[in-house]
């Protein structure tokens, strides 16, 4: 063999661009290295196939009589969501005998489609899936004879649009351009990857660097040897002990104090549902988790890590046998579940309780399927991370988190990769953001090198994670990314940082024990961009918001019902089943928790995705409407901020002008609590509190200004509402008003297609102004806002959080401040300077602005991707101005943001009359109550899993230390309590319930779970 040498003509680009074309499969390829990859043994033309136009059969369920031949390369596949199942009799020709088949080779199937396919065995058993980046699937016996069937989605990884985040083309048809049979030569194949790393490192690193030159050098080497060898084995086989003085084949792990160690997981993002619906995503999962036990019966040393409890049940009701593989894969510890949580959920929108079942859900279906619980929050691709988080975490049995959505901030770079991350009430998680600025790497050098680079973290840390696999549609890990990775964990000889495979868990340990040194971020993880999916598929944030509703009471009302059914179960009804109502209300669960996902709730999906979610919710809310065919009553779940009961319903008072405030003066409203004068174009010209003199109305500038801004975007339609949006923004004013019903009515004009009317009313008993508003909506690249600007001096404005409220600043003095220009409030916003200020309550608009003293809230937006129809139509929109004097905490805003957001007529249940304890139930005040009002009861539920125990849940709202009395009702049978973890663990002794009931001290912004036994 050759000795070593630089070529004498040191031109660098001659010999990179050389290299290339040595490797490239568009030039030369009939000459190159890739001409040497395989050879061809058999093809296959006329494929048997059945097609099923809707639908997504199951292997179990296709119908194997009606296969009919196609030409497979003549015939276009589609139209879009359609699948065709084809059927393969693999029969290797006599000539195979003449390949050698004993050494540096393999036989399998190349199958090319320009859409998603999945192989089975001839009994079902799923094998391997087919896509553009996945063509070739190896035979596991060399001399396999048999049947084989091939599903054929007709979708691409990335849905059916024309291009990237476009609509669906519902007409799209597809290609499978090649169906063969080859022989792949293992020696070739193996020397290409390893040629294709050397390039990637030459020209990353450049001729500047000694491992730059020495890896191009050593590449030109063997471009050399081979073509003067003409590819024989021997050469092959020289040529690659050239390449493995840089890339040694053995493993065995590079340490070195210069560089990163980054430890390298195989990963899989699978989007639960967006550019394609729920029902594909069941397919995409098989697709992508059977690829990786594939590579993991070859591969010891490879670890997959994976989350979203909701995808593994999928896969365990339809593929029962991969998912069994799974779990057998997950024992030896290389398939590993985590994250902890149902779907990938929102990190902004989602309620307190939502939160809490989504880690409730995702741990126990980890901990009955896996054996444990996740200790790791897996959260990679969400837009925003409310402060929340790490208390529900932490309360969930997770120490760790991991993400790296904020790489894509639009403004200002998120200063660390691995930190700690602060919540609102102090809670903690030791977090890393990998740095390489995504999750689904490939494995290159040059990756690693920008990962190094772009850590910033240095000095204070030295480990980093990376994320391989193709992502996002699924896919995961190729077979050549595992070659990359085994290359990569040797002790190679290239100024790069050395990979190892360890766990998760491994890694963060390591990253604990420098914990001191890491910084330490406070406050919700603001993600610069995507501030439209505050706003954007309206109908999708009503719904949920209102399932939310529907099922704190649901969970409220069976845990009532089972007390009672117990302790008086003679009297009851046989049909009053609680385990049937228990598990009715978990499958509902279960649909809202998915409907959660981090591109449904945003509202950044396709219309196929936006009606499955609407038909979730449905189908949610029909699971808890419990009916009974003996006698009932009619009784109303009340869930106030500080108690909670059941009454039986009074008949319905039909006159609406009892409730609300009838308008005397001309355009003025006015009760014991605010006084407000409109203007016949619709806004305020005056409103103040009673108890005040103060106008919150500025001289000449009105409040309630409708505004329409033209809305597009950068590039993400549905997902990004732009800092120049504002400037556009036109005012809409009312063309007519009148009073009907104790109402003032006034009706807008928004644009040729577009109109609005808005009912303004005052009840008689709360201190707030309610606006209605139905807009019928027909518009493109439009944001619908309402503007208050009061006169008031506020260096900031105070948001409603999912426990709390958040604090931001109305100003752009610094680069944080201006990114910030649209934020998440939930249920309310106050602007307040000392003495008073003004509330905007809302129930299901999260997209606040506050500029000085503007405050604006988002109201309708009109993206055209991946939704052509996005919020076209007729919306119904709440809000209520409540001027208050004091603090929004003393003047109970948030308890008025809880009762304007329950419409109550909802609640109203069915309850078995028999029972003698039911009546007492009924007519009892509150069954729970609360004594301090800085606590709001956020549910009482029957415990997941023990008998006779329920879970109260409890959260400070006002930022206060407080100490907090829970009253029980003696009805509800309590008798012991602890404080407890989400999970349910107990987290203190415990202990009897006295007369006075429980009492707990509570600090600010925390989540109180106790266990109560009855
Ligand atoms: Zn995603």
């Amino acid at each position: 063999m050759a000795e070593l040498v630089a070529p004498p003509f040191k031109n660098w680009r001659t010999t990179l661009e050389r290299l290339e074309k040595f490797l490239s499969d568009s030039f030369f390829q009939k000459y190159n290295l890739t001409s040497q990859l395989q050879t061809e043994l058999k093809t296959f033309q006329n494929i048997p196939c059945v097609k099923y136009q809707t639908g997504r059969p199951l292997f179990k369920d296709i119908d194997l009589k009606k296969f009919e031949e196609v030409d497979v390369k003549s015939t276009k596949f589609g139209p879009t969501w359609s699948t065709f199942w084809f059927k393969l009799e693999v029969d290797l020709p006599a000539s195979t005998s003449k390949v050698n088949l004993a050494e540096f080779s393999t036989i399998g199937l190349v199958w090319k489609c320009d859409c998603e396919a999945l192989i089975y065995d001839v009994n079902g058993v799923s094998l391997q899936s087919f896509s553009e980046e996945r063509t070739f699937f190896p035979f596991e016996d060399p001399r396999f004879q048999g049947t084989l069937y091939v599903e054929l989605a007709c979708n691409g990884m990335f849905g059916a649009g024309e291009h990237c985040i476009q609509p669906t083309n519902l007409e799209k048809t597809f290609t499978v351009s090649e169906v063969k049979l080859v022989v792949r030569n293992d020696l070739a194949y193996s020397l290409y990857h390893k040629l294709n790393m050397i390039h990637d490192l030459a020209k990353e690193m450049g001729q500047n660097t000694v491992s730059g030159s020495n890896a191009l050098y050593t590449a030109n080497h063997v471009v050399n040897l081979l073509h003067k060898e003409g590819f024989s084995a021997q050469s092959l086989q020289d040529a690659l002990s050239i390449v493995n003085k840089i890339f040694p084949p053995q493993t065995g792990t590079k340490h070195s104090d210069e560089h990163l160690t980054i430890d390298a997981f195989g990963h899989c993002h699978i989007d639960t549902a967006w550019l394609w619906p729920y029902d594909e995503t069941k397919r995409k999962c098989a697709r992508s988790w059977v690829n990786q036990i594939k590579l993991m019966k070859k591969n010891e040393n490879f670890k997959f890590v994976c989350s979203q409890a909701q995808q593994f049940k999928w896969v365990e009701t339809d593929y029962p046998k991969l998912f069994q593989t799974i779990q057998e894969f997950a024992k030896k510890g290389q398939f590993i579940p985590l994250g902890g949580c149902w779907v990938e959920m929102d990190g902004n929108l989602p309620s307190c309780v939502s939160f809490c079942q989504q880690f409730l859900y995702g741990q126990m279906y980890f901990k009955e399927k896996f054996g444990q619980f996740s200790d790791i929050f897996w959260l990679p691709d969400t837009f925003g991370y409310s402060a929340l988080l790490p208390q529900i975490a932490n309360l969930s049995g997770i120490k760790y988190f991991l993400t790296q959505k904020l790489s894509w901030n639009l403004v200002n770079t998120f200063p660390h990769n691995s930190f700690i991350w602060e919540g609102l009430d102090g809670s903690q998680l030791l977090t890393h953001f990998p740095p390489n600025d995504n999750y689904c790497a490939r494995m290159n050098p040059s990756e690693l090198l920008f990962a190094e680079k772009n850590f910033k973290d240095k000095g204070r840390s030295q480990d980093a994670m990376m994320l391989f696999g193709f992502g996002d549609g699924g896919g995961g890990p190729t077979e050549e990314m595992l070659v990359r990775v085994n290359a990569l964990q040797t002790d190679h000889k290239v100024a790069v940082p050395s990979c190892v495979t360890t766990t998760p868990t491994q890694f963060f340990e390591r990253l604990d024990k420098n914990r001191s040194s890491l910084c330490k971020w406070v406050g919700e993880l603001y993600f610069e961009l995507h501030q439209g999916t505050f706003t954007s598929q309206s109908e999708i944030k009503r719904l949920n918001n209102r399932m939310e509703n529907l099922l704190r009471c649901a969970e409220f009302y069976v845990a009532v019902l089972r007390i009672i059914s117990q302790r008086d179960s003679n009297s009851m009804p046989p049909e009053l089943d609680i385990d049937k109502m228990r598990s009715a209300l978990k499958s509902a669960w279960e649909l809202v928790l998915c409907n959660q996902f981090h591109d449904v709730l945003p509202g950044s999906c396709i219309e196929e995705v936006a009606r499955d979610a609407v038909d979730y919710f449905k189908r949610a809310e029909n699971l808890i409407k419990f009916q009974f065919s003996s006698e009932v009553i009619s009784c109303r779940v009340n869930l106030s901020q500080w108690s909670f009961d059941v009454q039986s319903v009074e008949p319905r008072r039909s006159d609406p002008l009892l409730d609300v405030v009838v308008p005397k003066v001309n355009l003025c409203l006015e009760n014991e609590y605010l006084r407000a004068v409109f203007k016949p174009d619709g806004t305020l010209e005056s409103l103040s509190a009673c108890g005040t003199k103060q106008n919150l109305a500025a001289e000449g500038s009105p409040l309630n200004v409708f505004k329409i801004d033209s809305d597009m975007p950068l590039f993400w339609d549905a997902w990004d509402i732009m800092d120049y949006h504002s400037e556009t923004g036109a005012n809409i004013s009312a063309v007519s008003h009148r009073i009907e019903n104790g109402c003032f009515v006034f009706e807008f004009k928004i644009s040729d297609n577009s109109k609005m009317s808005m009912k303004v009313s005052l009840p008689k008993c709360e201190p707030y102004l309610v606006f209605e508003l139905c807009v019928d909506w027909q518009e493109a690249h439009k944001l619908l806002k309402v503007e208050f600007e009061f006169d008031l001096r506020a260096q900031h404005c105070s948001y409603g959080s999912q426990i709390g409220f958040v604090e931001q600043t109305n100003n752009m003095n610094t680069s944080q401040d201006t990114a910030k220009f649209e934020v998440c409030g939930h249920k309310w916003a106050a602007m307040q300077q000392y003495g008073y200020g003004c509330a905007v309550l809302t129930p299901a608009k999260y997209g606040f602005r506050a500029l000085d003293s503007k405050l604006a809230l988002s109201l309708l937006r009109a993206p055209k991707a991946p939704d052509d129809n996005c919020d076209m139509g007729n919306h119904s929109i709440k809000y209520a101005l409540m001027p208050y004097v004091g603090t929004f905490q003393t003047a109970d805003v948030q308890k008025c943001a809880n009762d304007f957001n329950l419409n109550t007529d909802d609640f109203v249940v069915s309850i078995p009359k028999l029972s003698p304890q039911m009546t007492e139930v009924t007519s009892e005040g509150a069954l729970i109550k609360v004594l301090s009002k800085a606590i709001r009861i956020e549910s009482f539920q029957c415990a997941y899993e023990m008998p006779n125990a329920y879970v109260l849940k409890l959260s400070e709202q006002f930022g206060s230390s407080a100490q907090c009395n829970v009253a029980l009702s003696s009805l509800l049978g309590m008798k012991k309590y602890a404080l407890c973890d989400i999970l349910e663990r107990p987290l203190s002794e415990f202990a009897d319930i006295s007369e006075r009931g429980v009492i707990i001290n509570v600090k600010p912004f925390k989540l109180i779970c106790i266990l109560l036994i009855a």
